[in-house]
């Protein structure tokens, strides 16, 4: 805290071409680094080559949106509001900012964040996960090495213990927060109650709708990529699939089916994998504990991922690629977020029970709709009451220049993260109206000023 303060004044005053400077540089070093990083996060995460390194394109589009800084900071200016009198706006920094950090994305997520922040002209502190954090301290060492003064970014490590001490501190003006939603409404009460700006990204249960008329290839090539990479362990991942009518549905549970077995399962380091490993053995145990409960409330398991070993890695983490069909509302299994390899199908008999199941849930991150129909698609995207939509693209997950946040309990906060949101989350608005005393008549003015 006192380094974050201490290097403050000194950032806050550096030009923004400076700022964007380092985030130029920075961008470059992440990109040289960019196997090493990726090493260090399938290490400690367990997700595959590849998929790490989606990851941190992905946190790299987030710096190099950052060093358009000079011109996203640009305020406005108005010349005579009054005889004589003009007025700008500009945006200023808030001052020492936070973020905190969930284990899935370890690269990515704190990228979201910091570099924003700290091109708005803030000082940051960073708590990752204590799950894996050596990619962001990897990172952090980057970021010095690209000329950032110390005390611009600290990282602190620690679980809940740390998460108070930033929440209650009173020289902390505002926290982002990404993790799971119980953890997510406590952050943003807590911290809006201690004054703080606060944004809690929570946590998600991604519905993809497919409709009689779509290329159900497709759809089941989508939903394979969205439903188990990462394990699915990702906040967009798609978790339940929503075919309109029996026949769509039993079409559809006939092409998933072979491909779910297929899955290529194996270590981070196994370049043919396709998935890897769960966190831990607690978020194993929990994830194969939900399968259990599905199967006790009556889904039909098409495909049980429960009992996989792979030869060599008998003490791994690993469970299968798992489809259930036939899963109902009231179930565990649909309500709560497992974060984990298990597709559930929910079958609607209408478009409208697909909307109504949608609406019926109390996560609204992402959602897909899969068909050829331009209206329908017009439709859902226009009625749909989630933050993010695909239309035939299962992870709408925003570009850097756009901003990302669902609705409802997959949110707390007013602003949504990174983007235009970001630069409005990090910085605050001040208006200054100017008259020079040419433009001063004598006498006091009483009335309230207008322009009478
Ligand atoms: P988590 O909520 O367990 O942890 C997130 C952060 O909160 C970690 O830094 C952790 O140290 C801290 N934390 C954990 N328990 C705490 C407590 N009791 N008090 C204070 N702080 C605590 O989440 P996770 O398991 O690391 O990540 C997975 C979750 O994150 C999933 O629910 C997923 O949907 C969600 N997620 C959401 C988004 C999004 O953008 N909406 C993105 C990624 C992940």
């Amino acid at each position: 805290m006192e380094s974050a303060k201490k290097a403050l004044p000194g950032w806050a005053n550096t030009t923004p071409m400076k700022r964007a400077r380092v985030m130029f540089k920075f961008k470059e070093l992440l990109e040289k680094n960019a196997e090493e990083l990726a090493r260090l996060i399938s290490l400690e995460h367990g997700k595959v080559h590849d998929d790490a390194l989606g990851e941190l394109a992905r946190g790299i589009d987030c710096v190099e949106f950052a060093c358009g800084i000079p011109q996203l900071l640009k305020g406005e200016f108005s010349r005579n509001v009054g005889p004589s009198i003009d007025s700008y706006s500009d945006r200023q920094p808030l001052g020492v900012v936070a973020g905190i950090t969930p284990f899935n994305f370890p690269a990515m997520v704190p990228m979201w964040m910091y570099p924003l922040a700290i091109a708005c002209g803030n000082t940051f502190i960073l708590k990752p996960s204590e799950r894996d954090p050596s990619a962001p301290m990897f990172a952090w060492q980057l970021l010095m090495d690209a000329g950032l003064p110390e005390g611009v970014l600290n990282v602190v490590h620690g679980d809940k213990e740390a998460v108070d001490t930033i929440l209650d501190h009173p020289d902390i003006k505002a926290v982002s927060f990404v993790g799971s939603t119980p953890i997510a409404e406590y952050v943003y009460q807590r911290g809006t109650k201690a004054g703080k700006r606060i944004q809690a990204l929570g946590g998600a249960k991604n519905h993809m709708v497919v409709l009689p008329d779509a290329d159900l290839d497709q759809a089941a090539d989508a939903l394979m990529g969205a439903g188990y990479g990462s394990a699915g362990e990702r906040c967009m991942a798609i978790s339940v699939a929503v075919p309109v009518g029996d026949k769509t549905a039993d079409a559809l549970i006939a092409k998933l089916k072979p491909r779910v077995e297929a899955l290529k399962i194996g270590p981070a380091t196994d370049k043919d994998a396709q998935m890897g490993p769960i966190v831990s053995k607690v978020q194993r145990d929990k994830i194969v504990g939900y399968i259990d409960a599905g199967v006790e409330a009556g889904a039909e398991l098409v495909v049980d991922g429960r009992g996989f070993s792979l030869q060599g890695y008998e003490n791994g983490f690993f469970v299968g690629g798992t489809l259930f069909d036939h899963v109902k509302p009231d179930m565990k299994i649909y309500r709560e977020e497992i974060f984990g390899p298990v597709l559930s199908v929910v079958r609607a008999k209408t478009y409208q029970e697909a909307v109504d199941l949608i609406h019926g849930h109390e996560y609204a991150n992402g959602t897909a709709i899969f068909t050829r129909d331009g209206d329908a698609a017009r439709e859902f995207a226009d009625k749909i009451e989630v933050g993010m939509v695909g239309i035939n693209v299962p992870l709408p997950v925003p570009v850097a220049y756009h901003s990302f946040g669902g609705w409802k309990r997959s949110i707390f906060g007013d602003h949504s993260i990174y983007g235009p949101e970001g630069v409005h989350f990090y910085t605050r608005l001040k208006t200054v109206t100017t008259r020079w005393p040419a433009g001063i008549k004598n006498g006091a003015e009483f009335s309230f000023p207008s322009m009478k």
